[in-house]
C-alpha cells in the first residue's frame, strides 16, 4: 500500500514517539492496511491469552471427532468476513431506508445476501438480519400474534427446540402454548393426531420443524392443517436448511408461511434468516393498518425486536450462500445423510437401538439406556469426550430420566463429512464408541468408571483418524 507506506513513512519522521507506539500495536505496518489485513497476527502480539485459547481450541477441533448435530464447520471465506472492518459499521433499519449515513458499501453487502439467500432457497422475500435462530422465530412470533395468542408446536422433549414454546423461554411465557407429541410406538409425527389437536386448540400460529427428528417432515401436511384451521405456519428448518437448499429434503419455502432457520447449523456464519414464499405479500391488520406480511417482518425486526443489524456476520451470510448455490455444497449434503445412514446402520448391526430405526437427514437418536442397563445419555456423553468423541445427550421422547440425565444421544455428521469422511470411518467412529460404551461401568445417572488403557487407546485412535482427514 504505497499510501500508507508513505503516511506511516512521513510519522516515522514527524511524530517518533507515535509512530513506535501504532508499530507497537501494528507491527507489520503502522498503516491501515495493516489494521485491515494480518488479523490473527495482529490478536497473537496483542493478546496473547486469547491467542492460546483460540490456538487451543482449534487443536481440539482438530483432534477430536465432531458428531453434535447441530454444529458444522463454515469455510475459511466465511470466517475472514466474520473478522472483518465491516463488523464496525454502524446502522438501523433495512437497505433503502437506513438511519446512518455512510451505508454505499453495506447495502451492496446485504443485498447481494438477500438476493443469494432467494436463490439458494427458492424464496420470494428472505431477511438476513436476525442475529440468531431464536432470534427469528421471536421476530416472526411478534409480528403475527399478540401475547396470550394460541401456538402449536412440537414438544422440546419429543424433538421440538426450546423457542417453540417451552415454558421457560419467550414464547412459552407470552403465548398459550399447547404442544404435540410423536407417535409413541413408532416415533413418527403423527398428522392426524395434530390435526385433531389444531381442530380441538384453534391456533393461530402452527410451528413444524425440530432439533432432534430423524426423519423427513411432511410440510405439505402441516399447511393443509393450517388452512383448516385458519393459522399461520412456521417451518423452522435450522437443522436441515442445507439439505432442503440442496434438494435433499422438500422445501417448506412455499407451505409455510415462514420458514426460519439458524445459519451455523448448515455450514455458514452464527446467525438466522427469515425466509418467505407464496405468501410473502399477503395482506395482515397491524398498528391498524393493513400492510403485507414481509412488511410486517421487517418493521417487527426493526424497531420491533433488534437494534442494529451484524453487518460483518451479513457479508459472511453473502459469502455463504453462494457457498450453497455451488455443485461442491450440493454434493456434499447428499454425502451427509449418506454417512448418517451408514453410522445408523454401523450402531444398528452393533445391536444399539436407534430412533425410528435410521434416518433419512443428518442425524438421528439412540436409545443408549436399552443398549446397556444403566447406561444412559449424561454418562455416554462424558465418557466419550474423555476419549475425543464430541456428542450430545438428549433427551428422549416419552424419555424417564430428567435433561440432565436422558436416554439419548444425538449423532450427525456434517463435519466429519465436511472434512471428507465416507461410510468405511463412519464405520470405524461406530466401532470407537461402541468399544467405550460396552466397557464404561455406570455408578450413577451421570457418574462412571472407565478403564485408563481404553480411554487412551481411543483417544489415540481418534487422533490418527482425525489426522487423515485435516479441517476444511
Ligand atoms: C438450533 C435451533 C434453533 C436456534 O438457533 P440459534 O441460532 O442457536 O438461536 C432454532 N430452532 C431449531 C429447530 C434449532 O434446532
Amino acid at each position: 500500500m504505497p499510501v500508507d507506506k508513505h503516511v506511516g513513512e512521513t510519522l516515522r519522521r514527524s511524530d517518533k514517539q507515535l509512530y513506535e507506539i501504532i508499530e507497537s500495536i501494528f507491527p507489520t505496518a503502522p498503516s491501515s492496511a495493516g489494521y485491515h489485513r494480518g488479523l490473527p497476527e495482529a490478536l497473537a502480539h496483542t493478546d496473547a491469552e486469547v491467542y492460546r485459547l483460540i490456538e487451543a481450541e482449534h487443536n481440539r477441533l482438530q483432534n477430536t471427532l465432531q458428531l453434535i448435530a447441530a454444529e458444522n464447520q463454515c469455510s475459511r471465506a466465511v470466517l475472514a468476513a466474520l473478522g472483518s472492518v465491516v463488523q464496525n459499521k454502524t446502522t438501523e433499519g433495512f437497505v433503502g431506508s437506513r438511519f446512518h449515513g455512510g451505508c454505499e458499501v453495506v447495502d451492496s453487502l446485504e443485498t447481494l445476501a438477500v438476493t443469494r439467500a432467494k436463490a439458494a432457497f427458492g424464496a420470494k422475500y428472505a431477511n438476513v438480519q436476525p442475529h440468531s435462530g431464536t432470534g427469528a422465530n421471536q421476530i416472526v412470533l411478534t409480528a403475527i400474534l399478540e401475547s396470550g395468542d394460541r401456538i402449536l408446536s412440537l414438544a422440546m422433549d419429543q424433538g421440538g427446540h426450546v423457542s417453540h414454546g417451552a415454558g421457560v423461554a419467550f414464547a412459552g411465557r407470552f403465548f398459550e402454548v399447547e404442544q404435540y407429541r410423536v407417535d409413541p410406538k413408532s416415533f413418527l409425527l403423527d398428522y392426524e393426531a395434530i390435526r385433531q389437536q389444531a381442530l380441538r386448540f384453534r391456533p393461530k400460529l402452527i410451528i413444524c420443524g425440530a432439533s432432534a427428528y430423524s426423519r423427513t417432515i411432511d410440510f405439505a401436511a402441516y399447511r393443509r392443517i393450517a388452512d383448516e384451521v385458519g393459522a399461520y405456519l412456521m417451518a423452522d428448518i435450522s437443522h436441515i436448511s442445507g439439505l432442503i437448499a440442496a434438494g435433499v429434503h422438500p422445501s417448506p419455502v412455499d407451505d409455510a408461511h415462514f420458514t426460519t432457520t439458524s445459519t451455523y447449523k448448515p455450514g455458514g456464519p452464527r446467525g438466522g434468516l427469515i425466509l418467505m414464499g407464496r405468501d410473502f405479500d399477503a395482506p395482515i391488520q397491524a398498528g391498524g393498518r393493513s400492510m403485507p406480511l414481509w412488511e410486517r417482518i421487517e418493521k417487527t425486526t426493526f424497531p420491533g425486536f433488534q437494534g442494529t443489524p451484524y453487518l460483518n456476520n451479513i457479508a459472511a451470510k453473502a459469502v455463504f450462500f453462494r457457498e450453497m448455490l455451488s455443485a461442491e455444497y450440493k454434493a456434499r449434503q447428499f454425502r451427509i445423510v449418506e454417512n448418517a445412514r451408514s453410522l445408523a446402520k454401523a450402531f444398528d448391526r452393533l445391536g444399539y437401538d436407534i430412533l425410528t430405526g435410521g434416518t433419512d437427514n443428518h442425524m438421528f437418536c439412540i436409545n443408549v439406556g436399552r443398549f446397556r442397563e444403566g447406561l444412559t445419555g449424561a454418562i455416554a456423553q462424558h465418557c466419550l469426550e474423555e476419549c475425543g468423541i464430541i456428542v450430545n445427550m438428549n433427551r428422549l421422547p416419552y424419555d424417564p430420566h430428567s435433561p440432565r440425565v436422558t436416554s439419548g444421544m444425538r449423532l450427525g455428521t456434517p463435519i466429519v463429512t465436511k472434512n471428507g469422511m465416507g461410510p468405511m470411518q463412519m464405520e470405524a467412529i461406530a466401532g470407537l464408541v461402541d468399544a467405550v460404551l460396552t466397557k464404561v461401568e455406570p455408578t450413577g445417572g451421570r457418574e462412571y468408571r472407565l478403564d485408563d488403557r481404553l480411554r487412551l487407546e481411543t483417544k489415540c485412535q481418534v487422533q490418527d483418524l482425525c489426522a487423515r482427514f485435516p479441517m476444511v
